[in-house]
């Protein structure tokens, strides 16, 4: 049984895990989370009654609320995914995305490295803190190639830029300190409890509510998309058998392009949900101006963990996505309110980058 502190636990991926955590394993959970807009405590509903689970709002950039949290709960491993999370929202507002992901990083890395450094040395030994980055670091790929783990760091928007600075500080604190710090670079996720700003479930959404399916571009970026729970599994299984100071490349060969993605989300949806005044949900596509700096194209390499780890993504695009749109038409009850905070449109517009917010 480990105690598991979880940044950013009321967020998409960090629900997802707490949820695992809970129903799958004996850990007990802390979840240390600011509460942003990003975040919905009802994705916690499943666990929140569960003595093996507590939640506290903090935040990751306050040093001594962080020291109190390791303190009360004494963590054997430390998964750190609070960010803010969204390109779109990083090209017209990129202050967050500086202070969090590259503030917080560094001050939730201070805060480990002290309680990690005071542990008896049996516990110090076993001591993981498990930093979840992103393979937007690598920048965009052209129409050929893979990210592996030895690709040069160019990233390209404010969000990856923030991201790639907090792995160099999280990969300085193993070398320097010697924290045992594992890094995960996964791709695009998609999954049950996505707020509905990104792309899967803004379209299913929208598309629900007979809305414009927003696309940007032609539609001919690329993803690798990754079902949420085989990321839960694949951190997990860092966690357990990854070795500090390496990094590990998440992805299930689930590379789409954007339209291909819309389409198939329409084809579903004329399947469960179908609209006879429509014919086919494909009439709702519209496409938009691209957004700044689109980069063209992800794609990873999983070799090193499916080899080394073991681990490999149990859905296909095809069956993930269709328990995604499952879900959305299930649970409108979760998904209904936050579209009153948000319209289901594209965030990332050029006309509201001169807009950015200092
Ligand atoms: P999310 O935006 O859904 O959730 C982020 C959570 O972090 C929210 O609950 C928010 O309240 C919390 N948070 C933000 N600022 C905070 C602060 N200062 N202190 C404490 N909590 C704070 O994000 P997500 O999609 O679940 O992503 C989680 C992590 O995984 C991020 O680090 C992201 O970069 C990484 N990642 C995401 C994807 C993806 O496709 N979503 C892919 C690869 C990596």
């Amino acid at each position: 049984m480990k105690v598991i502190l979880v940044t950013g636990g009321a967020g998409f991926i960090g629900s997802a895990v707490c949820r695992w955590l809970i129903a799958r394993t004996p850990h007990r959970v802390a979840v240390l989370d600011k509460l942003t807009y990003a975040a919905n405590l009802h994705s916690l509903a499943p666990v929140s009654g569960e003595p093996r689970f507590s939640f506290h709002q903090t935040d990751i950039c306050d040093a001594a609320a962080v020291r109190a949290m390791l303190a009360e709960h004494r963590p054997d491993w430390i998964m750190h995914l609070a960010a803010e999370s969204h390109v779109d929202r990083s090209i017209t507002g990129p202050a967050d995305f500086i202070q969090t992901n590259i503030v917080g990083a560094y001050t939730l890395l201070e805060e480990a490295r002290a309680y990690w450094t005071a542990l008896p040395r049996e516990r110090a030994e076993t001591f993981r803190f498990l930093h979840v980055s992103t393979d937007e670091v690598y920048g965009s790929l052209g129409a050929e190639g893979l990210f592996t783990e030895h690709t040069p760091y160019q990233p390209g928007s404010p969000y990856s830029a923030s991201k790639a600075s907090s792995d160099h500080l999280a990969t300085a604190w193993f070398h320097t300190y010697g924290l045992p710090v594992i890094i995960s670079n996964c791709s695009n996720n998609y999954g049950p409890y996505h707020f509905p700003e990104k792309l899967i479930p803004l379209v299913v959404t929208n598309a629900i509510d007979g809305r414009e399916l927003p696309v940007y571009g032609k539609g001919a970026n690329v993803r690798d998309w990754l079902y949420v729970d085989d990321h839960v599994r694949a951190l997990l299984a860092i966690l357990a058998k990854g070795k500090p100071g390496e990094s590990y490349n998440v992805g299930g060969h689930g590379e789409r392009r954007n339209i291909d993605v819309v389409e198939t989300i329409c084809t579903l949806m004329d399947e469960l949900r179908p609209d006879p005044r429509l014919g086919s949900h494909r009439q709702l596509i519209r496409f938009v101006e691209d957004r700044p700096g689109h980069d063209f194209r992800y794609a990873i390499d999983p070799s090193k963990i499916e080899g080394e780890l073991g681990w490999r993504a149990e859905e296909t695009f095809e069956t993930g996505l269709r328990k995604t749109v499952c879900w959305y038409l299930d649970n409108e009850a979760w998904w209904r309110p936050l579209r009153k905070t948000y319209g289901g449109e594209r965030l990332g517009r050029l006309a509201d980058a001169g807009q950015v917010k200092s």
